[in-house]
C-alpha cells in the first residue's frame, strides 16, 4: 500500500515538513530488514526504536496476537481480570531480580514512567512521609513524553516548551570525554565520584523532601551512555542511607539488551522499582510494565485500607492482545537463547564492538561507546550547527540502506539480539562511507 496525502497526520518526533517533502516509508518487515514503499531491503540497526529485540514479525508471536484477537480482544482490568495478565506477571517476576515481584501493566514507557513515581509517592504517603514529593533525575536523562517524564528526564528540548511540574533536581550526566573517551564496555574512570553528587543534592534538599531517584542503567536517548564503573552501586548506596527510592528505567535496557533479561542483573544492582515496554512485546503490541519490589506494594497495598489501594491505571492495561504478545515474545526469548546472545563477552557483541572501533580515527569521530548490543559513534558538531551531524549521517546511511538513530551530534544503534557477523560488516561498511562522505 502506498500512501498519496501525507497531510493529515502529525508525525511524533519528526520533522512534519522535512519528511512530508521527502518521505521515508516502510512497507513490511522480517527479521534484521525492513522493506521500504520503493522495494529497498534497509537493514535494522535499532530495533525499531529499540524493540524489536528478536528481530521482525516472528510468527510464534503473530500467531500468539491473531489467535488470542479471536479468543478474547479485550477485557476491562478494573475489577475484573483474565487468566493470561497473572500467568504473565509470575513469569515476570521470575524473570526479575530479587524481590521485584509485583507487576502494574501500562501500554508505553512513558506510562511506565508515570506510574513508577506516583507508586513512589503513594509508598511514601502511606509510610506517613507525606513530604517527600521531589525527585532526583539526571541530565541527558530520557523518561518519555508525559509530564513527569519531562519534569524528571534532563533534555531540553522535552520540557522547554511544556514546563517542569514535579518538583525535582538533577544529577550530572555522566559523559566525560577528557577521561572515558573510546571506551568499550563500562567507562573505567568518575563512576563514584559521579555518584557522590547525590549526596550534594539531599544535603541542599533534606532526605525528608525526595522521594525517589529515577536513572536509565544506560542512559538512551540522551547519547547511549553506559554507567562508569561503581556508578550505580554507589548510587544504591548512598538512596539505602537516606530512605530514597531508585527507580531504574529499563525501557531499553530490558530484555536481554545487555545479556541478561534486565540491566540491573547484569550490573547487580537492585532497584524499588522498574518500569520497562518496549522489548516485552517485542514491539509488536503497545504494552509497558512496572515491577515493583514486594516492599511497596506491601505499604500501599497489604497495609492499605478496604477499597481501591493504588487510584492508578489505564483502560488498556494487562490488554488480552499485548499479554498474548508478551507471553509468545518471553517464549521466543528463551528459545532462541537471546538473552545469552546479547551478553556484552559473547561472540557478536564482541565482533561488533571491534567492527565499531575500527572506525576510531576517521575524520570528525570523536568517541565510540558501547555495551553490548548498544552502542553509539558520535561526531565533531559543525561549525555553527550544532546536533546536525547524526541526522545526516542517517540519512546517507538510510539512502545506502541501513536504519540509524540520530541523537543531535551522535548516531545510536540497538539492533535486534538476532544480528550475525555479516550484519555488523554491513553497518561497518555503510558507517565508514557515510562519515567519509560528511568530514
Ligand atoms: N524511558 C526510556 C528510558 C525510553 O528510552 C523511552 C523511549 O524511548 C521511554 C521511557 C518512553 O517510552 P514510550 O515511547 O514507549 O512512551
Amino acid at each position: 500500500m502506498t500512501a498519496t496525502n501525507l497531510a493529515a497526520h502529525w508525525m511524533p518526533f519528526t520533522a512534519n515538513k522535512g519528511f512530508k517533502e521527502k518521505p521515508r516509508m516502510l512497507s513490511a518487515a522480517k527479521g534484521m530488514y525492513w522493506t521500504t514503499d520503493d522495494q529497498r531491503q534497509v537493514l535494522d540497526m535499532t530495533a525499531g526504536l529499540w524493540c524489536c529485540n528478536a528481530g521482525h514479525a516472528h510468527p510464534h508471536i503473530a500467531d500468539a496476537i491473531a489467535h488470542q484477537a479471536k479468543t478474547l480482544d479485550y477485557a476491562p482490568s478494573f475489577g475484573f481480570g483474565h487468566a493470561l495478565s497473572f500467568e504473565l506477571s509470575e513469569r515476570l517476576a521470575n524473570l526479575a531480580p530479587g524481590n521485584l515481584n509485583k507487576v502494574f501493566y501500562t501500554n508505553s514507557g512513558s506510562e511506565s514512567v508515570e506510574t513508577a513515581l506516583k507508586m513512589a509517592l503513594a509508598y511514601h504517603y502511606a509510610k506517613g512521609n507525606t513530604g517527600k514529593q521531589m525527585f532526583i533525575g539526571r541530565e541527558k536523562g530520557y523518561h518519555g513524553v508525559n509530564f513527569g517524564g519531562i519534569s524528571v528526564g534532563g533534555l531540553t528540548n522535552n520540557h522547554k516548551a511544556f514546563g517542569q511540574w514535579l518538583p525535582t533536581d538533577r544529577l550530572s550526566h555522566t559523559q566525560d570525554l577528557t577521561l572515558n573517551a573510546f571506551s568499550r564496555g563500562l567507562p573505567l574512570h568518575g563512576g563514584i565520584e559521579k555518584a557522590n553528587e547525590l549526596e550534594k543534592l539531599i544535603q541542599r534538599h533534606d532526605a525528608s523532601r525526595i522521594a525517589a531517584v529515577i536513572i536509565e542503567p544506560i542512559t538512551g536517548a540522551g547519547g547511549v551512555l553506559p554507567p562508569p564503573v561503581g556508578y550505580l552501586k554507589r548510587i544504591r548506596e548512598i538512596c539505602d542511607q537516606h530512605d530514597i527510592l531508585l527507580i531504574f528505567d529499563e525501557v531499553i535496557t530490558g530484555f536481554g539488551r545487555t545479556g541478561n533479561v534486565f540491566a540491573s542483573q547484569t550490573f547487580d544492582v537492585i532497584p524499588d522499582i522498574m518500569t520497562t515496554a518496549k522489548g516485552l512485546t517485542n514491539g509488536a503490541a503497545p504494552m509497558g510494565a512496572v515491577l515493583a519490589g514486594d516492599h511497596i506494594y506491601d505499604v500501599i497495598v497489604e497495609q492499605g485500607g478496604p477499597g481501591v489501594e493504588f487510584f492508578h491505571g489505564y483502560t488498556y492495561s494487562a490488554h488480552p492482545l499485548a499479554c498474548a504478545a508478551a507471553m509468545a515474545t518471553l517464549d521466543v526469548y528463551e528459545q532462541e537463547n537471546l538473552y545469552q546472545r546479547g551478553a556484552a563477552e559473547g561472540e557478536i557483541a564482541q565482533y561488533f564492538e571491534r567492527g565499531l572501533h575500527s572506525l576510531k580515527g576517521l575524520p570528525g569521530v570523536i568517541d565510540i561507546r558501547n555495551y553490548s548490543f548498544i552502542a553509539a559513534v558520535e561526531f565533531e558538531p559543525l561549525v555553527g550547527k550544532p546536533g546536525a551531524t547524526g541526522s545526516l549521517i542517517q540519512t546517507s546511511a538510510w539512502e545506502q540502506g541501513m536504519m540509524l538513530r540520530s541523537l543531535g551530534d551522535a548516531i545510536a544503534m540497538s539492533p535486534p539480539l538476532i544480528m550475525e557477523k555479516e550484519h555488523v560488516d554491513q553497518t561497518i561498511g555503510i558507517l565508514e562511507r557515510s562519515i567519509k562522505q560528511h568530514f
